[in-house]
């Protein structure tokens, strides 16, 4: 195996399904002692046995290990599951999911060119573009999470890169993807997708035009709130560019923190299972509450994406968002201040459900948001929805207290 050579995997794997490949994808036991798991490799030199290895060692082609930075048994073993189970020639780990996405955009723009950002993207995602790709001479328009194969209009010769992510971070608008790659391919750009939402289990972004993945392995896939990491995977096209890009940058990923999220991977299915019916459960109670205004989440027969996300996406994940009708901010603390089972802290995906305030209008240009009451995202954890809901009952009865009192 080369630090630098596609999966061998891959593709083929197709033939079963995702939740299937979750199990075996990346693992060779019996290169291994026949243990089930890979080994975690500690590796920053590696040692070649002679003269003439060295020599082929310093070939781009070299199909062993160079370099720990560069890649070892522990990397390679998570890169060809992700790989294999987004069906992508190559998947890269990362530091972190925004490296993921820093070093996916580098890989594929330079000065002079124009990128494409969907409107609902994660805010960091906008902070690299408008900071640092402004800095080396490339240009982002913001533009609707809604507007399809709309965007045509917004294509300029230099246009470079579509950058996609459905639903959105916090307010969950779905995106027509493939009629988005379908503009993009036409005028010779390249789509990008945060799938971290979807994971591979709900969302097959190759099969639906995106060239590039990018996934925060720090949720689902490690799924215990104790890793940072990202991933990117690429169609055959672009695995080569993104390798050496995230090669130049120095990016790379410590062995014990593969080894966890290898690990949340063979988890992964059953997690979201429980994930997505709690998530379902919480937003469709939510939607009966007089306190809440909106529930914003694209499974839901109330959102408005709900047949753009039915045609896409085979499930949902335990994250979505609903908006109170306003209160006063006492009420607000009242309703948070109290829940017993709901963290407040950034990320998601792990095995326990979180709330966050979130404040979309002031994180987008192209769109506005009105929607004037409070927007609390929340991540439903692995609990038993009951107690779930038993907690914002409880909440929701504090809320009205303090609404209450603030109104006497
Ligand atoms: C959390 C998140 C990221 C960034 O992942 P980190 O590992 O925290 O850097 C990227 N995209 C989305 C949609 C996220 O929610």
């Amino acid at each position: 195996m080369s630090d630098r050579s596609p999966s061998s995997v891959n593709g083929g794997a197709k033939t079963q399904k995702v939740g299937t490949r979750l199990a075996h994808a990346g693992r060779s036991p019996h290169e291994n002692h026949g243990v089930v798991n890979p080994p975690v490799y500690h590796a920053s030199t590696i040692l070649q046995p002679s003269y003439a290895t060295w020599l082929e060692s310093r070939h781009p082609d070299f199909e062993g290990y160079r370099y720990g930075r560069v890649g070892t048994p522990t990397s390679r073993s998570f890169e060809q599951a992700v790989a294999e189970l987004y069906g992508a020639a190559d998947a890269v780990a990362v530091s972190s999911g925004l490296a993921a996405i820093a070093g996916a955009l580098m890989a594929v723009l330079k000065a002079g060119d124009h990128l494409l950002v969907s409107d609902s993207a994660y805010f960091p995602t906008r902070k690299f573009c408008d900071n640092m790709l402004a800095r080396y001479g490339v240009e982002t328009t913001y533009y609707d999470p809604a507007i399809g194969s709309g965007i045509s209009a917004l294509m300029r010769d230099n246009t470079k890169a579509i950058y996609t992510e459905a639903p959105g971070s916090l307010t969950f608008e779905m995106q027509d993807i493939p009629a988005i790659a379908e503009v993009a391919h036409a005028r010779g750009a390249v789509v990008l997708t945060d799938n971290t939402w979807g994971t591979p289990l709900h969302f097959d972004p190759l099969s639906k035009g995106v060239d590039i993945v990018i996934e925060a392995v720090t949720k689902y896939i490690c799924g215990h709130s104790d890793v940072m990491m990202g991933v990117i995977a690429s169609t055959a096209e672009w695995a080569p560019e993104v390798r050496a890009m995230v090669k130049m940058h120095g990016n790379c990923s410590g062995p014990d923190d593969l080894y966890l999220a290898l690990r949340g991977l063979r988890t992964m299915g059953v997690r979201l299972k429980q994930n997505e019916a709690t998530g379902i459960a919480l937003a469709t109670w939510l939607e009966s509450r007089p306190e809440v205004s909106r529930v914003y989440h694209p499974a839901l027969p109330s959102h408005p994406d709900n047949a753009l996300f039915k045609r896409d996406f085979t499930g949902a994940c335990g994250l979505f968002s609903f908006v109170l009708k306003p209160v006063p901010k006492s009420a607000l603390a009242a309703f948070l201040d109290g829940l017993e089972l709901y963290g407040m802290g950034a990320s998601w995906g792990g095995f326990e459900s979180l709330i966050l305030p979130g404040d979309p209008a002031k994180l987008r240009t192209a769109t506005t948001w009105d929607d004037p009451g409070q927007l609390l995202r929340v991540h439903a954890g692995l609990e038993d929805p009951v107690d779930l809901i038993a907690d914002l009952k409880a909440g929701f009865a504090r809320l009205n207290a303090a609404a209450a009192d603030a109104a006497a």
